[in-house]
């Protein structure tokens, strides 16, 4: 049996060759010839180099995709057969999780137990898309006038799919997976930091074989590449992952040409702790909510609404449980927290933490950075907040939890929905009626009673207010890629007789 320092090894060797593209069947260089350095994020090491695409890479991947689903059949592609591709793509990941686990952190510093979560449950998307792909999907209407009324769903035709760093592959396949089940071609673009993981399931793509020019991926930077997919005349829906600002870019971009639109944004989701909730479980998940994947969770619970007469028992717990977590590379066993994804965004988190404390709220832990390689944050943890500081109102994107208290359940429910977001939000008491009471008033679209981050792919993601439009995942998420058309057809072909009088 190899050890893990062996596959590791392994997977580096794999990963010094150059990383391309792959457009219309074929893997390409760019291009420019241009490449990007992948930069580990644990030891700051180069891992390998990829191709860097341009507007004109988009849009050659742009008239592939078009001519795919219009000009060359896939439009009317059988489900069955779509299905099938969904279950074997399933099979090959299934049988390499290891492999793409180790990529997925040497790229994106996750930590390696958390890593294989991600290409299991992406592994779980495919199976369930491909499952869906061959279930009813139409209506028919009881209408008068001897007409039969149908609905049919149609795929949307080109998608440009664009995701976020944080979980690679897994928003990868959120999106893949239900295009390819309802018979769209694709366009997708991983962020320009980590598109390691991606490229490699690509491998298992030309393995399983679509026809040329059905799914196809692109590298490069979000202001050409992904610009250019949000813009392009051909593309007909756009499907973002991404933070609030780019979400905004798109809209924008995409007006010209009225594209169907999805936007998966940022949060600041609050989770409310009663005086009545099972202490030793609200405090594991009030850390679990924010710590887990460095903070850079869209749904972290960032924002801990604590009972006024719980304070200072549970902040003690909670320091003393933070205290604990072990910040290191995602791949020595011990470590529970690994480094955030870049310098710049390192710097960025580092700069929030010192508005925090200009803002006058007080640091309960955590707050330095850890020396050494690698971008490693002590988990943080700022109490004395007031609701209009800028580390309680913005999405931080890091390990750093901002906590705020309350006296009455109004107004635990006024401080959760003080936010321009409306993605998460959990609430843990041990009075089922009053937690089933709070969270339905906490505008949201991904609750958690007793419990958090546990997600499904069975059930919608998305969020209210400006976390985003529309739903991925679940039933909802396959529906993203439908266009819905009603038939009228007569059962009694006559003359309308429309006009009154034709003699
Ligand atoms: P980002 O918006 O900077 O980048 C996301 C993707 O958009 C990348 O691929 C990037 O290259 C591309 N992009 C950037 N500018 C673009 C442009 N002008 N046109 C088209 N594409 C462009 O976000 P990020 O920093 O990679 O990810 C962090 C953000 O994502 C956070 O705000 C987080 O909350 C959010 N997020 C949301 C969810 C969700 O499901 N709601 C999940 C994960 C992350």
């Amino acid at each position: 049996m190899e050890n893990l320092q062996e596959k590791v090894k392994k997977v580096q060797a794999q990963l010094q060759e150059k990383q391309n593209m792959y457009i219309d069947g074929e893997w390409v260089d760019s291009a420019s010839g241009a490449t990007r350095e992948m930069i580990n994020p644990a030891t700051e090491e180069v891992i390998a180099t990829v191709a860097d695409g341009n507007e004109s890479d988009a849009a050659q991947a742009v008239e592939a995709a078009y001519r795919s689903f219009y000009q060359d059949g896939w439009s009317e592609s059988y489900a069955r057969d779509r299905a099938d591709k969904l279950f074997a793509l399933a099979n090959l990941l299934e049988e390499r999780v290891e492999e793409f686990a180790i990529i997925e952190t040497l790229n994106a510093g996750k930590v390696l137990d958390d890593a294989i979560y991600d290409i299991h449950d992406a592994v779980n998307q495919l199976r369930y898309y491909g499952g869906l792909a061959t279930k009813p999907n139409g209506q028919t209407f009881d209408v008068p006038d001897n007409v039969q009324t149908l609905v049919i769903a149609e795929p949307v035709g080109v998608v440009g799919a664009i995701v976020p760093w944080n979980y690679p592959l897994l928003m990868a396949m959120q999106k893949l997976a239900p295009a390819i089940a309802a018979g769209c071609s694709i366009v997708i673009k991983p962020a320009e930091t980590t598109p390691l993981t991606l490229i490699k399931f690509f491998e298992l793509i030309d393995e399983v074989g679509f026809p040329k020019g059905t799914v196809n991926l692109i590298l490069g930077d979000g202001a050409s590449v992904g610009a250019e997919i949000t813009r392009h005349p051909k593309v007909d829906k756009v499907t973002f992952t991404g933070g609030n600002a780019t979400g905004k870019k798109i809209i924008q971009a995409s007006a010209d040409t009225i594209k169907k639109v999805s936007l998966e944004l940022g949060g600041k989701s609050p989770l409310i702790i009663f005086d009545d909730a099972d202490f030793e479980a609200a405090v594991d998940h009030a850390s679990f909510a924010i710590f887990s994947n460095q903070g850079q969770v869209c749904s972290a619970g960032s924002r801990l609404i604590l009972h006024e007469s719980l304070h200072d028992r549970f902040m003690e717990a909670l320091v003393a449980l933070t205290k604990k977590i072990k910040v290191g590379n995602g791949l020595a066993k011990e470590t529970d927290m690994g480094p955030l994804i870049s310098k710049e965004h390192f710097e960025r988190v580092l700069n929030y933490i010192a508005i925090g404390k200009n803002e006058g709220a007080e640091l309960a832990c955590g707050g330095n950075p850890i020396d050494g390689k690698g971008h490693y944050l002590e988990p943080t943890i700022f109490t004395n907040t007031t609701p209009d500081m800028r580390i309680v109102k913005e999405e931080i994107f890091g390990p750093v939890l901002v906590v705020q208290t309350f006296k009455t359940e109004e107004e635990a429910i006024a401080l959760a929905n003080d936010s321009i977001y409306g993605l998460a939000g959990g609430v843990f008491t041990n009075d089922s009626a009053k937690a089933m009471r709070v969270i339905k008033k906490v505008r949201a679209g991904i609750t958690w009673i007793n419990t958090y981050h546990n997600t499904y792919n069975e059930a919608p993601w998305g969020g209210y207010k400006q976390s985003g439009i529309g739903r991925d995942l679940g039933t909802y998420g396959l529906d993203q890629y439908l266009e819905y058309k009603q038939i009228n057809m007569s059962l009694n072909v006559a003359p309308s007789n429309w006009i009154k009088n034709r003699d």
